[in-house]
């Protein structure tokens, strides 16, 4: 079961893709940007957050991310 909710907040990413060091970090043991569940497409000043079909949810990412652009939110128990 997905433990969380996540939001994004594009406006507030710096692009430093520390939450996708995490996640590959927790899911395949390298620090890949492009192994990671989380996505950081850069268009010039502005990007977009999106999460892979294999994202469990867990929030790692989120507690990577030190800028504000990722917010997790509890799923409430069944
Ligand atoms: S979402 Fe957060 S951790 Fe990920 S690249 Fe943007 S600012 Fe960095
Ligand atoms: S919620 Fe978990 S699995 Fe999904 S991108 Fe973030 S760290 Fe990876």
């Amino acid at each position: 079961m997905e433990a969380y909710s996540i939001h994004v907040f594009e406006a507030n990413c710096t692009f430093c893709r520390r939450c996708q060091l995490g996640c590959s970090n927790a899911y395949t043991r390298e620090f890949n940007q492009n192994t990671a569940n989380i996505r950081i497409e850069v268009s010039g000043l502005t990007c977009s957050i999106t999460f892979s079909d294999d994202c469990r949810k867990c929030g790692i990412c989120v507690d990577h991310c030190f800028y504000g652009a990722l917010q997790k939110v509890a799923k409430e128990a069944a």
